[in-house]
């Protein structure tokens, strides 16, 4: 595979971009070697600067649900745009939008938009605070929800792929308000909210872990959840970022039928723009300004651009058979990739929630982040460069979720497939 001009790309982002990447995950290196620069994507094909082709399972880490480039996003963009690209006033899309969630999911009475995950859940947690006049959060190892000071806390993925700890730059004093238990153990939970819980404002989670891999709640462990937060009066946060239209059109909490307090929503909710949300009960909402004291703001905050482009991927979403063709699709990629697993006699420990789909290389179940970091991470490096070679764009990272699009067709996947029988072959 030839990739000089993405060598010669990254050369020099490496003078002007810190590690020559805006965002870590998309630097390789946990799997080694240089990071493609991409020149153009459609559908389920991304198309690098040197003209290779890959079938993405990245998915720009959630948004592309509908495939890149879709046509009725794309014209919904346009529309807008030529209507202006920013108003800093309030705009009608912006309403249609906040009532298609608002309908969409269940816990959602009030929303309100932000420009990414990452403020989404810095505001939810600073209005957690202020409900419950308390400081402290609980949340669980490896799961990640942005990059705000009191979250970087064993939080998975982009930090554990680069094996930085708790990150620099965050006091002491911050990171002593953030609590963390193992995800999906109740008894260590139990201990820490018997013990602190009157201090606790919330606990906060992915209800679907998909940043240390793809690992799901067990039965009991969003049902207990909620009822302990009740009892102790801490609000229950969902961070449904990348669950949110992805595991079901109503997120992580209809298909699991708990109701948190307040949702962090992204990725899909922007189609590709960058967007974020949080919203919940209206008597928490109210608290936020103008109607209440708590402080929260944005420049470009409900962006028309944006929610043009969100409205239309909702939109797309919400036409009866979309879950469930993204149902039979990711279950033909998750079982051809572990019949290829059991072929090669490599042991594989797979999870799939809808489109979101985990593969570790380890014999033992995975069920929170340390049995997750118990997989082989250097096979998977090289797992992930052969399939590169072949043709398949994965995750460079063993702690981060295989996504499928609407886009990925059967002849995608037979490819996939096939690629994934070759390489594991020659693991
Ligand atoms: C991606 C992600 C975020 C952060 O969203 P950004 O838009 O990258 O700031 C937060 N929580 C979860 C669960 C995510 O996957």
């Amino acid at each position: 595979m030839r990739t000089t001009n993405s060598r010669a790309y990254f050369k020099s982002a490496q003078s002007a971009i810190p590690g020559g990447v805006n965002s870590p995950v998309r630097a390789f290196r946990s799997v080694g070697g240089d990071p493609l620069f991409i020149k153009k994507a459609k559908g389920a094909l991304l198309e690098d600067v040197d003209g290779n082709t890959f079938i993405d399972y990245v998915l720009s880490w959630g948004p592309m649900i509908l495939g890149h480039a879709h046509p009725s996003v794309l014209n919904a963009i346009i529309k807008a745009a030529k209507q202006g690209t920013s108003y800093g006033a309030p705009c009608q899309a912006e309403t249609e939008l906040a009532k298609l969630i608002i309908q969409a999911l269940p816990s959602i009475d009030q929303v309100r938009l932000v420009n990414s995950g990452t403020e989404a859940v810095m505001s939810a947690i600073r209005l957690a605070r202020a409900y419950t006049k308390r400081d402290s959060i609980l949340k669980f190892d490896g799961c990640y929800h942005g990059h705000a000071d009191h979250l970087l806390v064993k939080a998975g993925s982009g930090i554990a792929t680069l094996g930085i700890p708790d990150t620099p730059g965050v006091p002491k004093a911050f990171a002593r308000q953030t609590m963390t238990a193992p995800f999906n153990d109740i008894t260590a939970t139990e201990k820490l909210i018997h013990k602190h819980g009157k201090d606790l404002a919330a606990i906060i989670v992915e209800p679907v872990a998909g940043n240390m891999g793809v690992v799901p709640p067990t039965d009991e462990f969003l049902p207990w959840l909620r009822m302990i937060t009740k009892k102790y009066e801490i609000l229950l946060i969902f961070d449904e970022v990348i669950t949110g239209f992805r595991v079901h059109f109503g997120g992580a909490q209809t298909r699991y039928k708990v109701t948190p307090d307040l949702t962090c929503l992204g990725k899909i909710i922007g189609g590709g723009l960058p967007i974020g949300a949080y919203g919940g009960r209206k008597d928490i909402m109210q608290m936020i300004a103008p109607s209440g004291p708590v402080y929260q703001a944005g420049t470009l905050a409900g962006n028309p651009v944006a929610v043009a482009a969100g409205l239309e991927t909702l939109r797309q979403l919400k036409k009866p058979g979309v879950y469930n063709n993204l149902e039979r699709k990711s279950k033909m990629v998750a079982e051809g990739l572990g019949e290829a697993a059991r072929h090669a006699n490599i042991p594989y420990y797979q999870t799939r929630v809808g489109s979101m789909l985990g593969g570790f290389f380890t014999g033992a179940p995975v069920t929170n982040f340390a049995s997750a970091k118990k997989a082989n991470t250097d096979r998977y490096a090289k797992f992930f460069h052969g399939m590169l070679q072949q043709g398949v764009y994965l995750a460079p990272s063993q702690f981060e979720a295989m996504l499928v699009s609407t886009c990925h067709s059967n002849s995608h996947i037979g490819h996939t497939v096939s690629a994934a029988r070759k390489v594991l072959k020659i693991l």
